[in-house]
């Protein structure tokens, strides 16, 4: 772990409640993908330290992206979308074990909102490295326009064969015609073989649920890996 200073060069609306910030670092950050940082930061004259996972590509080591909700009432994720660019952050880390050692298995990735930001690297280096075995995505959001890194994901499943992708939504409107409902269900109705590998990152009691039923489908502990957004 190590301090770092970072400047923000770019905030950039992805919905009405996410934005892209991304920062320059002064030094290289010898991240793994999956992994996360933390901002430290004076707010209201409070100090304030929060976890951001790192959404970029874990190959860019200096310049990095984060992928943040603004929570309303939220300090920090409202503390950091106002700042101008050119902004200096107190910045440490890499921090966490949420990282894909090797890919021995198939692996399913099942992400809710922002958990995308933990999740999209990893797949973006197993990939990259040339894995075999058959990665898939679960990725749930209310609605469409929720879709965070769409284009990313479309990009890799026609690029990469054994990369698929469904995104199921908890509030369609009624012309919707993919997937509905919670990633819970998906995975309920859907996975069939338990000797996969099944990382899941975001909101607590998503992350639990999912870890759940993976349990009672016959999913041993050693295959459930788990990031929450507590
Ligand atoms: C390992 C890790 C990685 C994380 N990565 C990301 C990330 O990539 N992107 C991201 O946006 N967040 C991420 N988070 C969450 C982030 O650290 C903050 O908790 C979040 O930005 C809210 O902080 P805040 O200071 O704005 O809200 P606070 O001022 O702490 O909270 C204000 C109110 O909002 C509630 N609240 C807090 N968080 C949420 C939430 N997510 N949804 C709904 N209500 C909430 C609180 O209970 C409180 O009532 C991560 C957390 C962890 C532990």
């Amino acid at each position: 772990m190590s301090e770092y200073t970072g400047i923000i060069t770019e905030n950039q609306n992805m919905t009405k409640d996410v934005y892209i910030l991304r920062i320059l670092l002064d030094n290289e950050l010898g991240h793994r993908a999956g992994q996360f940082v933390n901002i430290e930061a004076d707010i209201d004259d409070e100090k304030r330290i929060k976890a951001y996972s790192i959404a970029s590509p874990c190959n860019q080591k200096k310049s990095i992206e984060l992928c943040i909700k603004k929570i309303p009432g939220g300090k920090m994720s409202n503390y950091l979308y106002n700042l101008p660019i050119g902004s200096k952050l107190k910045i440490t880390g890499p921090y966490g074990l949420f990282v894909v050692e090797d890919c021995k298995n198939n692996c399913i990735f099942v992400a809710t909102g922002t958990g995308i930001a933990g999740i999209k690297p990893i797949i973006q280096d197993l990939l990259s490295r040339n894995c075999r075995k058959n990665i898939m995505l679960v990725y749930g959001v209310r609605k469409e326009e929720d879709i965070y890194y769409k284009h990313v994901f479309e990009t890799l499943a026609k690029q990469y064969p054994n990369f698929s992708f469904v995104t199921t939504l908890s509030r369609p409107r009624t012309e919707w015609k993919g997937m509905k409902g919670y990633v819970q269900d998906w995975i309920k109705n859907n996975v069939k073989y338990t000797n996969q590998d099944v990382y899941v990152c975001g909101l607590p009691d998503m992350v639990e649920g999912v870890a759940s039923v993976c349990k009672g489908l016959g999913f041993t502990d050693s295959h459930i890996h788990t990031e929450k957004y507590v």
